[in-house]
């Protein structure tokens, strides 16, 4: 383990474009629970596609009805050592961009810059309105649903707020994906915290950053399809790792 540690420094040390990846393994260790884990609100509520939300009024309500449940159980998440981590490389000024699946905001509330911060599902830290793309706050899509307004219309235009995250049977952004491929060819590391990496288009990132010559870093809990690829697999805390790196670090 000491080895690995000392192997991740070297890597941050000798690195000055590093493109940070993220998953849902970085917010379960801040007690988000992950939609592949067993049991509570991914079993108790099916999840939605966008075609039924659209086309069907009792699909919406279970779609707010769910994400109002999640809501209540994250709402106290905080940043772990893993997002302070990554806040530090870009304190440094290592940090050439973000790259999160995750859609709680966590990154941004641990203190990472919005402009380097790619969330290539979307944040539910918005509600978005499918129709006229006007955007507001969680906080106010939150209040309109507990003063009574269980599917909550858009005021300018009345179309469907929705939370500003892909939803299932949504396209990713192409705007968004576009950059992080831009990012992934011209990095010289590429470090993966908490992606298993089996969903694509987004595990071709890093498979992207490794062809065009970048180092490769992956921790996480489980196998994944790049770790042949990688210079560096650790499977591991995040926080616990990445806390090490930083408190020892000569950087
Ligand atoms: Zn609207």
């Amino acid at each position: 383990m000491l080895d690995q540690i000392n192997t991740l420094k070297r890597f941050i040390d000798q690195s000055k474009q590093i493109v940070v990846f993220t998953g849902a393994g970085i917010s379960t260790e801040s007690g988000i629970s992950d939609f592949r884990s067993q049991g509570g609100i991914w079993e108790r509520f099916q999840p939605v596609t966008i075609q039924e939300f659209l086309a069907d009024e009792v699909k919406r309500k279970l779609y707010w009805e769910r994400k109002l449940a999640l809501f209540e159980e994250n709402k106290d998440a905080k940043p772990n050592a893993g997002h302070k981590a990554i806040v530090e490389l870009e304190k440094q000024g290592k940090l050439r961009a973000l790259i999160t699946q995750n859609i709680d905001g966590l990154h941004q509330m641990a203190g990472s810059a919005p402009d380097k911060t790619l969330e290539i599902h979307g944040t539910s830290r918005e509600v978005i309105c499918l129709t006229c793309g006007d955007i507001k706050s969680w906080e106010y899509a939150y209040e309109r649903i507990k003063g009574g307004d269980t599917i909550p219309l858009c005021e300018k235009c009345d179309g469907f707020l929705k939370p500003n995250t892909v939803s299932f049977g949504q396209r990713l952004d192409p705007d968004v994906l576009d950059q992080c491929f831009m990012h992934a060819c011209e990095c010289d590391f590429m470090l993966v915290l908490g992606s298993s990496l089996l969903v694509e288009p987004a595990a071709s990132i890093p498979r992207e950053a490794k062809r065009h010559g970048a180092l490769l870093a992956i921790i996480t809990n489980s196998e994944t399809p790049l770790d042949h690829l990688a210079d560096l697999k650790i499977e591991g805390s995040i926080g616990e790792t990445m806390g090490k790196v930083i408190m020892n670090g000569s950087w």
